[in-house]
C-alpha cells in the first residue's frame, strides 16, 4: 500500500510518500513560500534524485499538482500514475473535544475541523485546505485525518479543566486540550516496544522538546495530563513562548496600555529562549553557544529552559505514581547533548546517573542514563509523519 502523508500550513505544503511494505519513505519534500513572494519546491527521492526550483504557486491546489507532477514525472518521479496512491493521511492540528482518535475524513468531518478554527485560527484552515486540495486532485480516495489533539483526549477533568467559571468550559470550550498527540503517541509506542513492555502496562513521560515543546504523562498508553494548554502556549520555556506564566502578567500588560496584538506577538514570537537570552536567536545550539561565552543572558534562559522541564517531571512523576521511563524527543531532545546532560543530573533524585558515552549519540533510540539507575532515561527519535501513514494505513485498509 502506498500513503501520502500531507501537513497544510499557511504558507506550505509538506509532503512524504511511503510504500507502507517495510515503512519505506519514497519521496519527500515541500513547497513553501505559497501565495507570497518566490514559492519553492523541495522534492527528494529515495534514490537521491533532489529538486529545487523556484514555481507559480498561489494556493494549496496547485502546490499539491506541483508535487503531484514531480511525483509521476518519469526522470524523478517514484510511481507511474496517481492511482498507486490508495490513502492520504492529513495532519490536522485541531479535532476539539469531538475527536479522540483519527478519522476517514467525509462531509461532517470536514465541518467539524471547520467548527474548530476559532481554537486554531493559523492551523485549521490550511489543514482542511489540504485535505480539499486532496479530495480534488485524487478523486475517490480515502482521506483520513490525524489530530494533534486527539491523543490528550484520555485526560481526565481534573487535568484539562481550569480553575474558572464551569461555564467558560461549557459554552466556550476553554479547557485544555494539548498537542504533540501524534509525536506522543509515537513514542508511546516506540518506548513499549524498546522497554519490551506492553503499552498497557508502561508509565511514560514523555518529553518533546522542539522550537516548540510539551511534556504528556502518558499511563497504560492514556494520557493523564500535558503542558500545552489550550493553546500551544502553555508550559515549557521554548524557542519564541514564553509557556506558563502567570495569567496576571497578561492583564497587567493590557493595563499598561500594550494592546491584544500587542501581547500574543510578544509572547507567542518574542519571549521563550528568544526573548530571556536577547542574542536575537531562538536556537538551542546558539544559546549554548551564547552561554559558553557569557553573552547576553543565555545562560539564564538555558538554565530557565532544564528548570521548567524538571519541574513538570517531577510533577508527572508525582500524579503517575512513579514511571518506568522518561523519553526524550524532537530537535533538542535528539540532539542536544548538553541539555540532557544537565536535565540528568537534575533527576539526580530519581536515582539517575548519566552514561557519559551513550550521551555522545545523537538522533537515535539509546539510553543515557546508567545501568543501574532506576529510572531510564531514553532519547527516542519522534517520526509524526510515519505515525500519520500508520493510522491512515489502518483505517483506509478497513
Ligand atoms: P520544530 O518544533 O520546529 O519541529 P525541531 O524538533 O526541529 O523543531 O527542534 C528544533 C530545535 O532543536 C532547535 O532549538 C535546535 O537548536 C535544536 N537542535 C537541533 N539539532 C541540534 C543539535 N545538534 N544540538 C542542539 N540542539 C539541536
Amino acid at each position: 500500500m502506498k500513503v501520502l502523508v500531507v501537513n497544510a500550513g499557511s504558507s506550505s505544503l509538506k509532503f512524504t510518500m511511503y510504500r507502507m511494505t517495510g515503512e519505506k519513505v519514497l519521496a519527500k519534500g515541500l513547497v513553501e513560500r505559497i501565495g507570497m513572494d518566490g514559492p519553492r519546491l523541495k522534492f527528494e527521492t529515495h534514490e537521491g534524485n533532489k529538486i529545487e526550483l523556484k514555481a507559480l504557486v498561489t494556493n494549496h491546489d496547485e502546490a499539491l499538482a506541483l508535487i503531484c507532477k514531480k511525483l509521476v514525472d518519469p526522470e524523478c518521479g517514484v510511481i507511474k500514475s496517481l492511482s498507486e496512491v490508495e490513502a492520504i493521511g492529513h495532519r490536522v492540528v485541531h479535532g476539539g473535544e469531538k475527536f479522540t482518535e483519527s478519522v476517514l475524513v467525509d462531509g461532517s468531518v470536514k465541518d467539524i475541523i471547520r467548527e474548530c478554527f476559532s481554537l486554531a485560527p493559523l492551523h485549521n484552515p490550511p489543514n482542511l485546505g489540504g485535505i480539499e486540495a486532496c479530495e480534488h486532485t485524487f478523486v475517490g480516495t480515502p482521506n483520513v485525518a490525524v489530530f494533534d489533539t486527539a491523543f490528550h483526549q484520555t485526560m481526565p477533568a481534573s487535568s484539562y479543566l481550569y480553575a474558572i467559571p464551569h461555564e467558560l468550559y461549557e459554552k466556550k470550550g476553554i479547557r485544555k486540550y494539548g498537542f504533540h498527540g501524534t509525536s506522543h503517541k509515537f513514542v508511546t509506542q516506540a518506548m513499549a516496544e524498546y522497554l519490551g513492555k506492553p503499552v498497557e502496562k508502561l508509565k511514560l513521560i514523555s518529553c518533546h522538546l522542539g522550537n516548540g515543546g510539551s511534556v504528556a504523562a502518558v499511563d497504560g498508553g492514556k494520557v493523564l495530563d500535558t503542558t500545552m494548554g489550550m493553546t500551544p502556549l502553555a508550559g515549557l520555556v521554548m524557542g519564541t513562548r514564553c509557556g506558563d506564566i502567570d495569567p496576571g502578567v497578561v492583564i497587567y500588560m493590557l493595563q499598561s496600555g500594550m494592546s491584544v496584538k500587542e501581547v500574543d506577538e510578544m509572547l507567542n514570537k518574542k519571549s521563550g529562549l528568544f526573548g530571556v537570552a536577547g542574542i536575537g536567536s531562538s536556537d538551542m545550539r546558539d544559546m549554548l553557544e551564547a552561554a559558553d561565552e557569557g553573552l547576553g543572558h543565555a545562560k539564564q534562559a538555558v538554565d530557565m529552559f532544564v528548570h521548567r522541564l524538571i519541574s513538570f517531571i517531577g510533577a508527572y512523576y508525582t500524579a503517575l505514581g512513579g514511571v518506568d521511563a522518561i523519553a526524550l524527543t524532537g530537535g533538542i531532545g535528539e540532539n542536544s547533548i548538553p541539555i540532557r546532560a544537565k536535565t540528568v543530573a537534575k533527576l539526580a533524585v530519581f536515582g539517575c546517573k548519566l552514561d557519559e558515552k551513550a550521551n555522545q549519540k545523537q538522533g537515535e533510540a539509546v539510553t543515557i542514563t546508567t545501568p543501574d539507575s532506576p529510572l531510564p532515561i531514553v532519547v527516542m527519535p519522534t517520526d509524526e509523519e510515519l505515525m500519520i501513514a500508520r493510522e491512515t494505513k489502518a483505517l483506509a485498509g478497513k
